[in-house]
Parts: C-alpha cells; sequence; structure tokens
C-alpha cells in the first residue's frame, strides 16, 4: 500500500499528527475487495494490514482541524476528533483518494469525547456508504470495519470499533471558515490554492480560479441534495463540518431513507426543532453555501459570491426532475408538477413506502394496472392517475425498454433502519452473516435477490419507533 501524504505538506497549522491508538483485540471483520482492488490495497501483506489497524505507525498521518456552524452556531473549533487521515491512496483512475480511519482514540479535537466509535455507527456507516454508492449517489465508501472487545460507553455499553473509508478528500466547509474565523488569512490562502490544484484543476484555467471553484462546490452540493431529496435519504447532521467541498455525502450518523412520504420527517433524535428536517434539506444546503461563501468574502466580491450562489436553485431543479424523470419512466419535458406532485400525493394518502411505491410503478404495464390498484385502497384515484401518467409515457415508444430503466433506477431494497438494527443486533453477538446478506442486496439493490426478498419487505410497526441520535 504506497500512501502519499499532499494534506500533510500544507504545513502544521492544518492539523495535528496522530496515531491510531488500537482497541483492545480488534479483529479485521469486513473487507470492501472491490475498492480495495481499485485502490491497490492488499489485504494479504501483514505490512499494510499493520499499517490500517494502528499496529504500525505512519509518520505523516494526522487529525484535521476544521470549525463549523452546528445546528445553527458556529462552533470555532472543531477537528478531527476520532478520525486520522493516515494519507491518499491513488486509484486505477488516476485520482488521488483520502484514507481516513475512524474511531482511533484521543486526538487533540477529541473535546469532550472519547475519541471512539461503536460497532452500531460503524456497521451503519459502512451500511448506507455501500448502498449510495450502488444508487450512484456521490459518497464516501467504506474500505475495512474492525470490532474489538473494548467496550465504549453510550446510552449503554457497546463495542468499540474502526472504520476505514476513503472519500475524494476529507475537506469541509468547515475548514475554510476555521481560517477565516482564525483570521489566519496565508493558511486560508494556502488552503484555497491547494484546493484548486488538488481538486479544481479545471478552474485554473478560467479567468477567476477561486470563483470557478467556488460555482463548483455550489453546482456539486446541488446535485448532491438532489440525489437525497428523489431517494428519500435524509443526512441527520447537515452541519457545515459535515459537507465536503467536492459534494460527496461524508460524515453519516443518524442518516434515514423515508419510508412513509413526509417532508417534515426528522431522523435525527437530537434534532428537536426539526431543523435538518427532509424537506427542509434543499434550503439548509444554500444555507451551508452562504457560510462557506463568508469565507471567501476576502477572495470575491458580494456580487460575485451572489451570482454564484444563485446558480444553486436552478441546479437543483434541474437534477432534481432529471433523477425523477427517470424514477418515473417520464421525459424531462413530460413530466409536470402536477403529474409529480399526484404520485407523492397517492404516495402519501395511500401510506405506501416511498422506494416501494416507484418500483412498483416500475412494474406497471398497460395491461397490468393491478400491480398498482391492488395495493391502494381509493382504485379510482390511482386509475386515474395511470390514465394521465400513460398519456406521458405514450411519446415514449419502448415501454419496455422505460420499464426497464425504471427498474435500474427504483431500488427494490432499501436500507431501512431496523435492517440495520437487526445485523447490528447479530453482529455485537459475533455473528457477521446477516450484516453481509444484507450488504450484498444494498450494494446491487436494483437486482432482485429472489433469495433476498425478506430484506425488501417493509418495516413492521415496531422497526418505524426505532430512534437514531447524534450519539455514536
Ligand atoms: P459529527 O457531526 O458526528 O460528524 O461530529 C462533530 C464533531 O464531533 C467532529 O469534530 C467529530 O470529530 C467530533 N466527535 C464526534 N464523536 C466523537 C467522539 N466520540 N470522540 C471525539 N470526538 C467526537
Ligand atoms: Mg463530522
Ligand atoms: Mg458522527
Amino acid at each position: 500500500m504506497f500512501l502519499h501524504h499532499r494534506f500533510y505538506e500544507l504545513g502544521s497549522a492544518f492539523y495535528s499528527v496522530e496515531r491510531i491508538k488500537p482497541l483492545n483485540e480488534q479483529r479485521l471483520v469486513e473487507i470492501n475487495l472491490p475498492l480495495a482492488q481499485f485502490l491497490s490495497v492488499d489485504f494479504k501483506d501483514q505490512q499494510t494490514l499493520d499499517t490500517l489497524n494502528g499496529e504500525i505507525s505512519v509518520p505523516k498521518s494526522l487529525s484535521m482541524v476544521y470549525a463549523g456552524h452546528q445546528f445553527g452556531g458556529f462552533s470555532p473549533q472543531l477537528g478531527d476528533g476520532r478520525g486520522i487521515l493516515l494519507g491518499e491512496l491513488e486509484g486505477q483512475d488516476g485520482c488521488f483518494y483520502d484514507l481516513h480511519i475512524k474511531g482511533v482514540g484521543f486526538t487533540p479535537f477529541s473535546r469532550m469525547g472519547d475519541g471512539r466509535a461503536v460497532l452500531r455507527s460503524s456497521i451503519r456507516e459502512y451500511l448506507v456508504s455501500e448502498y449510495m454508492n450502488a444508487l450512484g449517489v456521490p459518497s464516501s465508501r467504506a474500505l475495512a470495519l474492525y470490532d474489538s472487545n473494548q467496550a465504549v460507553y453510550r446510552e449503554r455499553p457497546e463495542p468499540g470499533a474502526m472504520l476505514a473509508r476513503v472519500a475524494k478528500t476529507h475537506i469541509r466547509f468547515g475548514h475554510f471558515e476555521y481560517f477565516f474565523y482564525t483570521k489566519k488569512t496565508e493558511e486560508l490562502d494556502a488552503l484555497i490554492q491547494y484546493s484548486l490544484n488538488q481538486y479544481f484543476p479545471t478552474c485554473l484555467k478560467e479567468e477567476n480560479p477561486i470563483l470557478a471553484m467556488f460555482k463548483d462546490i455550489v453546482l456539486r452540493t446541488a446535485d448532491m441534495i438532489a440525489h437525497w431529496q428523489a431517494i428519500g435519504f435524509q443526512h441527520g447532521v447537515m452541519n457545515t463540518d459535515n459537507f465536503s467541498i467536492l459534494g460527496e455525502t461524508i460524515d453519516y450518523g443518524p442518516y434515514g431513507f423515508m419510508e412513509e412520504y413526509d417532508p417534515s420527517w426528522v431522523c435525527n433524535h437530537s434534532d428537536h426543532e426539526g431543523r435538518y428536517a427532509f424537506g427542509r434539506q434543499p434550503s439548509v444546503g444554500l444555507w451551508n453555501l452562504n457560510c462557506l461563501a463568508r469565507s471567501f468574502s476576502h477572495h470575491l466580491t458580494k456580487e460575485q459570491l451572489v451570482e454564484a450562489l444563485t446558480l444553486y436553485e436552478t441546479q437543483l431543479e434541474e437534477r432534481f426532475s432529471s433523477i425523477m424523470s427517470n424514477k418515473m419512466g417520464v421525459s424531462k419535458e413530460a413530466l409536470t408538477d402536477s403529474l409529480m406532485s399526484e404520485w407523492l400525493s397517492i404516495i402519501k394518502k395511500e401510506r405506501l413506502d416511498y422506494t416501494t411505491a416507484f418500483r412498483l410503478l416500475s412494474h406497471v404495464s398497460k395491461e397490468t394496472p393491478s400491480v398498482l390498484l391492488d395495493e391502494v385502497i381509493d382504485r379510482e384515484a390511482a386509475r386515474e392517475f395511470l390514465e394521465r401518467y400513460w398519456e406521458k409515457r405514450e411519446d415514449r415508444r419502448d415501454q419496455a425498454a422505460v420499464s426497464d430503466l425504471m427498474l435500474k433506477t427504483n431500488p427494490k431494497f432499501v436500507l431501512r433502519n431496523y435492517l440495520a438494527h437487526q445485523v447490528i443486533e447479530s453482529a455485537e453477538q459475533g455473528n457477521y452473516l446477516p450484516f453481509r446478506k444484507l450488504l450484498n442486496v444494498l450494494s446491487s439493490p436494483f437486482s432482485e435477490h429472489e433469495e433476498s426478498h425478506d430484506l425488501a419487505m417493509p418495516s413492521p410497526e415496531w422497526g418505524k419507533q426505532l430512534e437514531v441520535s447524534c450519539s455514536s
């Protein structure tokens, strides 16, 4: 495993050099082999194994410092309180990927925390990152999972774990905020230049590279959130320290996937005000970009910042409607607001499962309306909807091809809280088979996986009551 240390070269103002503090009797329990291969990480190599689990220290491994707006308030200093960037790996695509280990023990940024991660949250992060990746949503990835017999105290003692994860970058909006608010202008300049060189090289050719980069960040953020809204994903902790400048979904905590359609749904039990409710995510994305804009205010004029921020809404709407048109099998032009809202109101009124409803629609043909009608109470309303829907689909001649495309856009499987809960319970007893079975379907959620049909079932009532919160 050959590690690069590009971020390290920025200098010590940007991090603290740290090493992994291994857990008691930690065991490697899951490896993402395709990803490992892509990154040329050889899990048969002893030195690689010992580097990943902290037995061998990497002299240039580090915990990053950053700040962030958390639930609306500014925290001037956060940082990797339980994470370490071991270095960067070169992928087979020639791009660099951060190799980050979460749950490594105390760092100077741990504040009140213990620097640890529990098996529960590490499994949740593993599952969701692979699921998001399979759905085509930009996301960090899971590379390897370690468990241990070391107790970590949350609401109850839980097994400690470590997750090796990979992302294009771990530079967050909060990085820029940290240097801006501490008035470290040289460091802010250096960070901007570094980001341009490493991540936005095409912007260097533009007349105003910094403006071009900021615009790109706006567009990528809009794209990411359009994906979230289309698939029914709720992040749960949309603080600016959890927002990547490359528009990848990172820092999974109390996330959730919407079951009954409800824009006011709040997955994070600690989010008492519902600040990050599902329907608020688009506006929070813009709010976060406004925070980032302030950090660029010495480099760009107010007019330039506004010009860039103005791109957000159009991009989000454009991307959202293009994903929804694929989900509904109707061209973007034909997908009127009313057709979409009629469909959503059927989902809502009939209390259909959001993901499953789209899967059903993918299976409906003119000859088999019962696929949908049998699932609803108000058959007449659904029939009327289908009539209008077929009109819109009519112009797409090959209906079988449309269905086929819809089945590749609307997953059969969704990562429900109760499924994660069940595999976590087994894993805590040392049985990882249910985890692997779930991971397998979530990694190719558009396939039928007949043998795992049980995993496509809607949540039982007890499963809908499960609470997830920031504590992990
Ligand atoms: P999050 O919103 O979960 O990404 O975390 C917010 C901040 O709290 C980050 O700076 C984390 O590094 C830090 N943090 C979260 N959990 C812990 C923990 N158990 N120990 C130390 N720091 C933590
Ligand atoms: Mg975070
Ligand atoms: Mg967290």
